[in-house]
């Protein structure tokens, strides 16, 4: 690898398989290399690694966070969370990139995260790991999952119905794991 210092951040793609052996930080996505965690890419030889920065305030195991899904590279999404005690605030200081494995969703079988979570969800979940600089969630608990699904089609937050989860605006359904206190809160919008 170069000297250059590249910034990437999660999800971007860094480089194939067939170049680079796909290293710390990194994911391989059907022989794409793509970037784990936000970081300076770096490496040695045909190794891909992303350095991470150290989060702004490091979260202790068991810490509740609030945040939204940023993306997704199956079989993880990346999140950008605070502590929830922090939540509402549109940049909390201590916003830290963190990691979901879809084995952490729920108990039971989850094959992929977009069975249950899509990208601008906004989610409730526990730190339960701090592994390779890299901050891991679970919402395998009642009270963490979504906090607000918004419609695919329209963007509308959905509402919790008994049948299910559906747009008030287009009728359109949708799944997801959802925090035992989940409902539609009016967002700020500006
Ligand atoms: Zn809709």
């Amino acid at each position: 690898m170069s000297e250059s210092k590249r910034f990437v951040r999660p999800g971007e793609e860094v480089g194939t398989e067939e170049e680079f052996e796909a290293g710390t930080g990194t994911l391989n996505e059907d022989g794409r290399i793509l970037a784990s965690i936000p970081g300076t890419l770096g490496g040695q030889e045909r190794r891909l690694d992303v350095i991470g920065h150290p989060a702004l305030t490091p979260f202790a195991k068991g810490t509740w966070v609030v945040g939204r899904i940023e993306n997704i590279a199956e079989p993880v999404a990346l999140a950008v969370v605070g502590a929830e005690e922090l939540a509402g605030q549109r940049a909390p200081k201590s916003s830290a990139y963190v990691v979901l494995h879809a084995s952490y969703i729920k108990r039971g079988y989850v094959k992929k995260v977009r069975d249950e979570y899509r990208i601008g969800d906004i989610i409730r979940a526990r730190i339960v790991e701090l592994k390779n600089g890299e901050f891991h969630i679970s919402t395998d608990d009642p009270h963490a999952g979504c906090l607000i699904a918004f419609c695919p089609a329209c963007r509308e937050p959905m509402e919790k119905r008994p049948a299910g989860l559906q747009c008030p605006a287009c009728e359109r359904r949708d799944n997801r794991k959802l925090a035992d206190d989940y409902k539609v809160v009016p967002l700020t919008r500006e």
